[in-house]
């Protein structure tokens, strides 16, 4: 065959055409790490632009609306205090396990209720669009470092090279 290029490595194979890597080994592991944080960077900057909405409305809630949704499952007194930080006493792990389902899951929703009422909305906003547009970056140049070119491959040693 008059293409048949001899590998100038092993003096043994012959290239072939192929797809190879634009860059060096470590520069596409490089690339194919930075799209894995991207592929994370993008779930967790979902969940906290969805999970921000959800803590701003529960943040949206009067500690009288929260009391009574702990009254509405019978929560008992002494907990609704505490849960609601009346007293100085806080929860103790044998006050959650007296709970049942529905009213463990109250006392949860309170607490996410009065935590939310410290946070800004607006930061977990900015926080979240942070993290989504730097994993977009991130995902767009990992993608950059591993793409591949047509070249060539030696069929003995696997040596690459570029086509002229
Ligand atoms: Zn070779």
């Amino acid at each position: 065959m008059p293409d048949t290029v001899p590998c100038a490595k092993c003096g043994r194979g012959t290239l072939v055409p192929s797809k190879i890597r634009k860059m060096p080994g470590a520069v596409v592991v490089l690339g194919f790490l930075l799209m894995i944080g991207a592929v994370v960077g993008l779930g967790v900057g979902g969940l906290a632009k969805f999970g921000g909405k959800w803590i701003a409305a529960e943040g949206q809630r009067t500690p009288e609306e929260v009391r009574r949704s702990l009254e509405a499952v019978n929560v008992p007194a002494p907990i609704v205090s505490k849960a609601m930080h009346e007293t100085e006493e806080s929860l103790t792990e044998a006050d959650l396990k007296s709970l049942n389902a529905d009213q463990a899951a109250a006392v949860a929703k309170a607490q996410v209720a009065l935590v939310a009422r410290e946070v800004d909305p607006a930061d977990v906003s900015r926080f979240a669009d942070t993290l989504l547009l730097g994993s977009a970056i991130a995902l767009v140049v990992g993608w950059i470092l591993r793409m591949k070119k047509p070249g060539l491959r030696c069929t003995n040693c696997g040596a690459t090279s570029a086509t002229p």
